[in-house]
C-alpha cells in the first residue's frame, strides 16, 4: 500500500487520506464518510483510555453471528455438518428478520471502538460472520445483505482461495469485491488448522502469511481473526496481539477473562431453526449482561 501523499500540500489532507486508507473494516457508506470526515477529531482521540478486561467484560454484549455454507442439503451431508449448512431460502428468510426486527450490522472496528472506548453503536447492533471462503457466501450471503445495506465479516481460510470442486470457494477478485463494498475481510488460518496444537512454525504458516496475502489482494490491514472450530489455547491468545490483530472471535463457549477481545462470541445459526428460533437465540445468547 504504497501512497503518494508527499505532493499534498495540506498536512490536515494528508492525515485524512492516509486514516481512510489505513482503516480496515469500515462499514460507512460514502455519504456517512464525506459525514465522519468533519467528525475526524473523535475518531483519532488518543486521549481515551482503554478500558480494562473487567470493563469490556461487563459490556453488553453484541451479538455476533456466524455462517458457514449456504445451500440446500444432500443426501451424503453428515449429521454434524447440518449445523453448518442453511438452505438460501432460509437464509434470506433469517436476515430479514434480522432486518425487520430492527437490527444493524456492525463491523469489527466499530464493536472494537464500543468494547474499548466505550464508543456508541447503533441502535440493536449485530454482526454478521461468514467461515470458511464458501462461495455462496459471495452469490447468496453479500447479496442477500446488500438488500438490507447490511455488512459483513468474511474470516478466509486463505488454502481455499480460488478452488472449485464439491466445494466451490470464493476467488481473490471476489473476495477483493467484498473489501471495497466495505465489508470486513479477516483471518482464519491458511487451512483451518486448530490453533491450540500450534507450533512456532505454524505462527507464520498459519497466521502471518495468510494477513500478508489477504493485504495484498484487499489493500487493507487484516486485523481480526476467527478461531478454526471456535477452539482456542489460553496460554497462546496473548500472541494474537503481537502478530497485529485487535480482537479474535470463538463460538458460543466463555469468554477468556484476561483475553475478552481474543475471544468474541459467536453463535452459529443452524439451518434447522426458524426465524423465530434464531430471534430467541440471538437474545438468549447475548443479552444477558447489562451495562
Ligand atoms: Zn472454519
Amino acid at each position: 500500500m504504497k501512497t503518494k501523499v508527499k505532493n499534498l500540500a495540506h498536512p490536515l489532507l494528508t492525515a485524512l487520506l492516509l486514516s481512510s486508507l489505513l482503516s480496515s473494516c469500515t462499514s460507512r457508506s460514502d455519504k456517512e464518510k464525506t459525514k465522519e470526515n468533519t467528525s475526524i477529531e473523535s475518531k483519532v482521540d488518543t486521549t481515551l483510555k482503554p478500558a480494562d478486561n473487567k470493563t469490556i467484560l461487563a459490556r453488553r454484549e453484541v451479538p455476533v453471528l456466524c455462517y458457514h455454507q449456504i445451500r440446500n442439503n444432500i443426501a451424503s451431508d453428515s449429521k454434524r455438518a447440518h449445523d453448518d449448512i442453511i438452505a438460501p431460502d432460509k437464509f434470506r428468510e433469517h436476515i430479514k428478520m434480522i432486518a425487520d426486527s430492527g437490527y444493524h450490522t456492525i463491523l469489527p472496528d466499530q464493536l472494537y471502538d464500543y468494547l474499548v472506548y466505550g464508543k456508541t453503536l447503533p441502535p440493536k447492533p449485530i454482526m454478521i460472520t461468514f467461515d470458511d471462503t464458501d462461495e455462496d457466501q459471495f452469490s447468496i450471503g453479500a447479496s442477500t445483505l446488500k438488500k438490507y445495506g447490511f455488512k459483513g465479516v468474511y474470516f478466509i481460510m486463505t488454502v481455499s482461495i480460488g478452488r472449485k470442486g464439491r466445494i466451490n470457494y470464493m476467488s481473490a477478485a471476489q473476495i477483493k469485491q467484498l473489501a471495497d463494498e466495505g465489508n470486513c475481510i479477516a483471518s482464519h488460518t491458511y487451512d483451518h488448522k486448530n490453533f491450540a496444537q500450534f507450533n512456532d512454525e505454524d505462527w507464520t504458516t498459519q497466521i502471518d502469511e495468510p494477513t500478508k496475502k489477504l493485504e495484498t489482494i484487499t489493500g487493507k490491514k487484516v486485523e481480526y481473526f476467527a478461531f478454526p472450530y471456535g477452539v482456542y489455547k489460553a496460554a497462546n491468545l496473548h500472541k494474537l496481539k503481537e502478530h497485529g490483530f485487535k480482537a479474535a472471535f470463538i463460538l458460543s463457549t466463555p469468554r477468556d477473562e484476561n483475553f475478552p477481545l481474543y475471544t468474541i462470541r459467536r453463535i452459529i445459526d443452524p439451518g434447522r431453526y426458524t426465524a423465530k428460533n434464531l430471534y430467541y437465540s440471538i437474545n438468549k445468547s447475548f443479552n444477558k449482561t447489562k451495562t
